[in-house]
């Protein structure tokens, strides 16, 4: 089921307990020394960016991403309103 973006007016529990999973995820792996581009790279801003050379480069770094299956089961569920996320570019809450 894929659900509206999340916006500031109304946190959804569900979707807090899916990014917190989500987030769990990602400290696992970066404890246990593995690499996760978005973090790891001390270049986050590109998953962030407009610019759709750095949403290339961020969409491309997600492949090798140890965290890229829990990644996509959460922005599959849960589309944020922008952002790069498992490899996908996210437009109001729709891949572009
Ligand atoms: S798949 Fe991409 S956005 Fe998701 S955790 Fe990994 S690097 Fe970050």
């Amino acid at each position: 089921m894929t659900r509206k973006p999340q916006t500031r007016r109304d946190p959804d529990p569900e979707r807090t307990a899916a990014a917190n999973r989500l987030q769990t995820a990602i400290a696992d792996r970066l404890e246990g020394g593995e690499f996760i581009p978005c973090v790891s790279y001390g270049a986050g801003d590109m998953w962030i960016s407009d610019d759709p050379d750095d949403q290339r480069f961020a969409a491309r770094a997600c492949l090798v991403c140890p965290a890229f299956t829990e990644c996509w089961r959460y922005i599959t569920a849960w589309p944020e309103l922008a952002g790069v996320w498992a490899g996908r570019v996210m437009t109001e809450g729709a891949v572009r």
